[in-house]
């Protein structure tokens, strides 16, 4: 039907564009439909001490049990719950049933919250987290937020003093997918995070590319010398984790020592003890 001149091209777009938009509208319906529903779920990855192999922390990594799509996971719907503000009601129930969770966990096993930058532009986020963390009675250390750079990079001055009351409220801070954004290096030093995640696309090329190698060794010895935690991500092999405990990297966080699975599987699998050693081969599915 698009004709090879340029009224054709564009109108072949325009109905492109209107399918995105309708397609879009649909998911946005479909999301709030499945907010009222409680069709979401969180699965729970951990990460390991890498001397130890104790599990310090469990991250909550959420899902949504589609009526017809079956697991759907968050890159697909993240994005558009930003944008339409869902991301409230939906980051609201994640921060309260992660709490929920945590508070039956053995202290000092912390859990792993992850934030939005739209979540601090849309009202009160230190109001939310101390409601959740009281409504579950969990002490405030057991809860770790991560953020990624991106948050800093617009609305400093407010977001810098809203991650400080976090802070004071005894809160821990990680900067998520460290080394990604734009900025990363100018933050450190603004505001004093309690925990660096090397993001995956340089775990990946581990032991494959000798500037990542050297790369990964830097910032896990920038942490250091920050008295931060330096926990990588997406470790999927022995080599990297191996690489990794070389460099003396804190913690680890991968499918090759666990990948996310519904707090049920926890209770029912390996228990989350933080005084117990986990066998790697116990922890994979
Ligand atoms: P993230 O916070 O960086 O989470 C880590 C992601 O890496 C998770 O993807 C996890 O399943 C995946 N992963 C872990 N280990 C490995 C590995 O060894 N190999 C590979 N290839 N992947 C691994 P997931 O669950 O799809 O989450 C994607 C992103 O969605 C998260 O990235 C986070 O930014 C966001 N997200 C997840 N849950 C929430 C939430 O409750 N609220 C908000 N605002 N964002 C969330
Ligand atoms: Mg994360
Ligand atoms: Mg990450
Ligand atoms: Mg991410």
């Amino acid at each position: 039907r698009a004709k090879a001149d340029g009224r054709g091209t564009f109108r072949f777009f325009e109905e492109g564009m209107n399918r995105a938009v309708h397609a879009r509208l649909q998911l946005e319906q479909e999301l709030r439909r499945g907010i009222a529903q409680g069709e979401f779920v969180l699965h729970y990855q951990p990460q390991h001490d890498l001397a130890t192999k104790e599990i310090r922390s469990y991250e909550a990594l959420l899902r949504w049990q589609h009526p017809r799509h079956g697991l759907v996971g968050p890159d697909t719907f993240i994005t558009v719950a930003e944008e339409t503000g869902l991301i409230e009601p939906l980051g609201r129930w994640v921060m309260q049933q992660a709490c929920r969770d945590a508070a039956r966990w053995l202290p000092p096993l912390k859990v792993s919250v992850n934030l939005s930058p739209a979540q601090f532009r849309s009202g009160d986020i230190v109001a939310m987290v101390a409601e959740a963390l009281e409504a579950a009675d969990l002490e405030p250390d057991r809860l770790e937020l991560e953020i990624t750079e991106s948050l800093l990079l617009n609305h400093t001055e407010t977001t810098l003093s809203t991650l400080s009351r976090l802070k004071a409220m005894g809160v821990r801070i990680a900067m998520d997918d460290f080394g990604t954004g734009y900025s990363s290096l100018a933050y450190l030093w603004q505001f004093p995070f309690d925990k660096l995640k090397i993001d995956r696309s340089f775990i990946g090329n581990l032991n494959v590319d000798r500037n990542v190698d050297a790369i990964v060794a830097a910032i896990i010895g920038l942490g250091h010398s920050l008295g931060m935690t330096v926990t990588a991500e997406g470790v999927e092999v022995e080599e990297q984790a191996k690489f990794l405990e070389s460099h003396a990297c804190h913690e680890i966080q991968g499918f090759l020592y666990g990948t996310p699975a519904p707090y049920a599987g926890l209770l029912a699998g390996p228990r989350p003890d933080p005084k117990r050693g986990l066998d790697p081969h116990e922890a994979r599915h």
